[in-house]
């Protein structure tokens, strides 16, 4: 520890609000370098390789195969996917100097599909899983909270390419496995949650949530292990009043604004992605409603509340031309009108614009419209509701994603031209999945769920190092030599030894070792040392054993 680049703090960083911010910055793990951009230290790095070798050795129990792509990203892949306005702000984009575009990797769909384009040229060569560890880039709105959202970030990230639908699910079941045993190796308790549920039942998505109340994420869950965000839950409690089952017909309407435009009007939560839900609807006069946020939850409110919507491209955004604070009476057919608030609906007379340009769908038939706080009670699910699966009072908890796996289909192989010989000789295009850990994110959920008042207490798998010896006398006769023995030997039975070498007092040695949390300390004092003995504290459990040296080995193996 004498020489190890482990820069201590003994207070807290005013700025850190959670303890797995505040305790990586004050164990001399991590140092920020600028908003989300963070340094990892020797300690730090050691932890970060431990989670990324069960990782590796989970995917290689499931024949995926590491490899690595550039961090860089060439604009035309990103035209070819639809993503490049797609994806908005949270896109790092940058030019090189004959000022052609790239985009930093902030997930690599696009990069992969295009490798295995015209590789994978037979079903005979599928399935394959190809995935790499790297890091990536994303402009987060708020990168926040240490290593939980970063700009930059460690990611692991996967994808499935298949012949048929059974065996995307086969290689999805198995990465949904496996990221199941990866949590629970590096000590997290997690919960798959459903994302986004299937056509035909099943899940097409699951998010792996450490539990944690710190986490961002609101979920109600059951013991007969029911999970749900509590906006996604509204998927699996029956909606009774509101959808219909009417078709939808595409209806010309020229000149009218966007959704977009209206959504900023009333003051919407600002939307990542720019991305706006249209919903039209027809109950005599037209319906519309706008669900800011997340879209995948909005299309799941969507579908449930009114059996059908439009989701609005960036591009059809970009091409109506309009932008926010536009609003007003243009032209609008008769008898459209917002869900929103009753006392905006009085006090504005103010209308709103296409869900696509020069377009609206009409046909969908809603029971009826919904003010904003019915439609939160709609959607959302409250602790004590019952369980959809079993009846039982779902509980409520905080959560962290620590990963999600997700079934893409054909998005991206047809988009971007990627297609197989089957068995017929046809060109069809790949079944994809995809699949993403956060590996930074990761260590920062550990720390959330180990951590007391004095520090961090790694769990063994994923600790910087798994014994520090302490001698509480240094360049002292008796314990130095012991102590050097004792690294010595714990080393040679293959355990990670950190030896605390520094002059200081007790106190301080005991303090940081509680502080950077490694699961075993073998305490060695005068006293102690000259009767044979050491005395071993759990880090974790605070528990004290007296151990005879000589048994000190086997005690700890
Ligand atoms: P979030 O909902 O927290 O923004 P995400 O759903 O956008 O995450 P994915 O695209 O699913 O993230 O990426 C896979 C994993 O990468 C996430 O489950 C998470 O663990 C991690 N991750 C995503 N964004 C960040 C970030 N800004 N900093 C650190 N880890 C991240
Ligand atoms: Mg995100
Ligand atoms: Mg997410
Ligand atoms: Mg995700």
């Amino acid at each position: 520890m004498s020489q190890l680049y482990a820069p201590t703090l003994k207070e807290d960083p005013a700025e850190a609000e959670l303890a797995s911010h505040r305790l990586l910055l004050r164990a001399g793990m991590i140092r920020k370098t600028a908003a989300g951009l963070y340094s990892y230290l020797p300690l730090a790095w050691r932890s970060i390789r431990k989670i990324e070798a069960v990782i590796r050795d989970e995917m290689e129990g499931i024949g995926a195969q590491e490899m690595m792509v550039p961090i860089l990203t060439p604009a035309e892949l990103w035209h070819e996917s639809g993503r490049w306005d797609a994806y908005g702000p949270e896109l790092m984009r940058i030019s090189d100097r004959h000022g052609r575009e790239f985009a930093l990797g902030p997930t690599h769909e696009e990069t992969f599909t295009d490798l295995v384009k015209n590789e994978l040229r037979s079903y005979k060569q599928l399935p394959c899983t190809l995935y790499q560890i790297q890091d990536k880039f994303r402009d987060e709105m708020r990168p926040r909270f240490g290593l939980m959202r970063g700009r930059e970030f460690i990611m692991k990230d996967a994808y499935s390419f298949s012949a048929t639908q059974e065996s995307l699910q086969e290689c999805y079941e198995q990465e949904k496995a496996a990221y199941a045993r990866i949590a629970e190796r590096c000590g997290i308790y997690a919960l798959p949650v459903v994302a986004d549920s299937g056509q035909i039942g099943g899940d097409t998505s699951v998010e792996f949530m450490a539990l944690a109340d710190s986490g961002e994420a609101e979920l109600v869950y059951c013991d007969c292990g029911f999970a749900a965000d509590v906006e996604a839950a509204a998927t699996k409690v029956p909606v009774t009043e509101g959808p219909g089952d009417g078709t939808l017909e595409k209806v010309h309407t020229p000149g009218l604004g966007t959704i977009e435009a209206v959504a900023d009007f009333f003051g919407f939560p600002e939307n990542g992605t720019r991305k706006s839900l249209a919903l039209v609807a027809e109950d005599g006069t037209n319906v519309v409603a706008i669900v800011p946020g997340d879209h995948e939850l909005n299309e799941i409110k969507a579908s449930k509340l009114f059996g059908a919507y439009h989701l609005m491209t960036d591009e059809e955004l970009e091409l109506a031309g309009l932008h926010k604070g536009f609003i007003g009476p243009v032209g609008l057919p008769e008898g459209i009108r917002l869900v929103c608030d009753e006392s905006l609906r009085e006090s504005q007379s103010w209308t709103c614009g296409a869900n696509e340009v020069d377009y609206h769908f009409t046909g969908a038939k809603p029971g009826r419209d919904f003010t904003v706080d019915e439609w939160a009670d709609l959607v959302s699910v409250k602790e004590g509701d019952p369980c959809p699966h079993c009846g039982a009072a779902l509980k409520s908890a905080r959560g962290i994603e620590i990963s999600q796996v997700f079934q893409l289909g054909t998005k991206y192989s047809e988009s971007m031209g990627a297609t197989f010989a089957d068995e017929d000789g046809v060109e069809r295009p790949f079944l994809m999945g995809c699949y993403g850990i956060g590996v930074s994110r990761t260590l920062a959920a550990v720390v959330e769920q180990h951590n007391d008042e004095h520090g961090i207490s790694w769990p063994v798998c994923v600790a910087p190092y798994e014994v520090e010896v302490v001698p509480l006398a240094v360049n002292d006769d008796v314990v130095t030599p012991v102590a050097e023995r004792v690294v010595y030997e714990l080393s040679a039975a293959d355990l990670e030894v950190l030896l605390d070498d520094r002059k200081e007092r007790p106190g301080v040695k005991f303090a940081d070792a509680d502080l950077i949390g490694i699961p075993y300390q073998v305490i060695l004092g005068k006293r102690g040392v000259a009767n044979g003995m050491a005395e071993v504290k759990v880090r974790e459990s605070g528990e004290r054993f007296d151990v005879p040296m000589a048994e000190l080995v086997s005690w700890l193996t």
